[in-house]
């Protein structure tokens, strides 16, 4: 029997080299007035200014915010109450993952009542999106959130300490446009969080207690992507091949982790970014083969027979892009190679980033989200806290 499953995305999908000159006149094509918002850094940007242009030409009228880091909950009613002051029809998102997710947010929030915190999982009223949102236009300009194709987008409140989300099919976009081009420029040290960001939301849902066929098969696909272009990408901000090819992955990943979810990676990543302010892409990549490998032992010790290490093991296959007879073996070199490769990508451990011994306990106890619900064993405090220190 082949077990129930869901698949939602964006309603469109456009990726290619290029492809972002096509962005005015996407968004045109769902109203005359449109909210732009725009990472920061493309401030008098050719690709910002061709928007611009191109919108100006089809008569639709723009209102442009410009926004840096990850989204705030004043920030995010903020770009609502715009929206709807200034009558936008659709709202468009350039930008890394914060800025698609404080656009993707702003867009549901501005047809539905209430503040964005109402609607947060875990610390709002329960409140659900009940209006369609406005149209929403995603283009990223890194290669790692898959935040063009999740209905998910998370807000933080650093005074108040939590990093959630707020959650709805009605936030998925009406057009995602992924140009790899626009991550070109993306530096060495970030082309390595995003893409490891990547990597991890490939890997956790394939091995998620909600994986189903549609995502194995993108995942699979994506893995072996990311693996080949990351170190080059890395290496190389001008190899173009992997540039595209890491976007790709990316992508892959956002479909993944939308309809099979995630796990103990991210859950533990949420609390790190929540409440030390480490940036999400790190925070992942400084936990991620430490989690494989405790997810390995309790799956060994607790769960034999499950389908959990058998999916370790294929996952090990496609990480190494070669089969193993002993599926031990398989599992073994999956949690090296990741091992190497963030090695290799120079992720700062989590003392570098500053964690101490004494905020173990806060992490583990942060870590309780619901990304971690999806893991494919549930892991002790005690396990969490060992992830932790074996990333100091
Ligand atoms: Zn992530």
């Amino acid at each position: 029997m082949v077990a129930p499953f869901e698949f939602a995305t964006a309603q469109r999908i456009v990726f290619g080299r290029g492809k972002a000159e096509s962005l005015g006149e996407i968004a045109a094509g769902y109203g005359s007035r449109a909210l732009v918002m725009a990472g920061r850094h493309l401030q008098g940007s050719a690709t910002l200014h061709r928007l611009e242009q191109e919108l100006s030409k089809r008569g639709v009228a723009l209102e442009l915010m410009l926004s840096h880091g990850e989204p705030e909950v004043a920030e995010v009613d903020d770009a609502a109450a715009r929206a709807r002051a200034c009558g936008a029809e659709v709202v468009v998102g350039l930008g890394g993952g914060a800025v698609l997710d404080l656009a993707k947010a702003a867009a549901g929030l501005a047809t539905n009542e209430g503040s964005v915190r109402d609607y947060l999982e875990g610390v709002g009223t329960g409140r659900t999106l009940r209006v369609p949102a406005l149209p929403f236009v995603a283009a990223p300009t890194t290669a790692g959130t898959g935040s063009e194709v999740t209905r998910n987008a998370v807000v933080s409140s650093r005074s108040e300490g939590f990093k959630k989300s707020i959650r709805s099919h009605l936030l998925l976009a009406s057009t995602a446009l992924i140009d790899p081009a626009l991550t070109d420029s993306t530096p060495p040290a970030q082309t390595a969080a995003s893409g490891l960001d990547a990597l991890t939301q490939l890997i956790e849902p394939y091995v998620s207690l909600r994986a189903q066929p549609a995502t194995d098969a993108l995942a699979l696909q994506g893995i072996a992507l990311a693996v080949r272009a990351l170190p080059r990408a890395f290496a190389d901000g001008a190899d173009a091949q992997a540039r595209d090819e890491l976007a790709l992955a990316s992508l892959l990943g956002g479909l993944c982790l939308a309809n099979a979810g995630l796990g103990a990676v991210h859950g533990i990543a949420a609390g790190l970014g929540a409440r030390f302010g480490i940036g999400h892409g790190v925070s992942c990549a400084a936990v991620l083969w430490q989690t494989m490998e405790a997810n390995v032992r309790a799956l060994e010790e607790r769960d034999p027979q499950g389908p959990g290490l058998a999916r370790y093991a294929r996952l090990g296959e496609a990480l190494c892009g070669r089969s193993f007879p002993d599926p031990r073996d398989a599992r073994r070199a999956g949690v090296d190679a990741v091992r190497a490769l963030v090695a290799a990508l120079a992720v700062p451990s989590l003392r570098a980033l500053g964690v101490g011994e004494a905020d173990l306990p806060v992490a583990v106890r942060e870590s309780r989200g619901s990304s971690m619900k999806a893991n494919p064993i549930e892991l002790s405090d005690a396990e969490v806290e060992a992830i932790l220190r074996a990333a100091l």
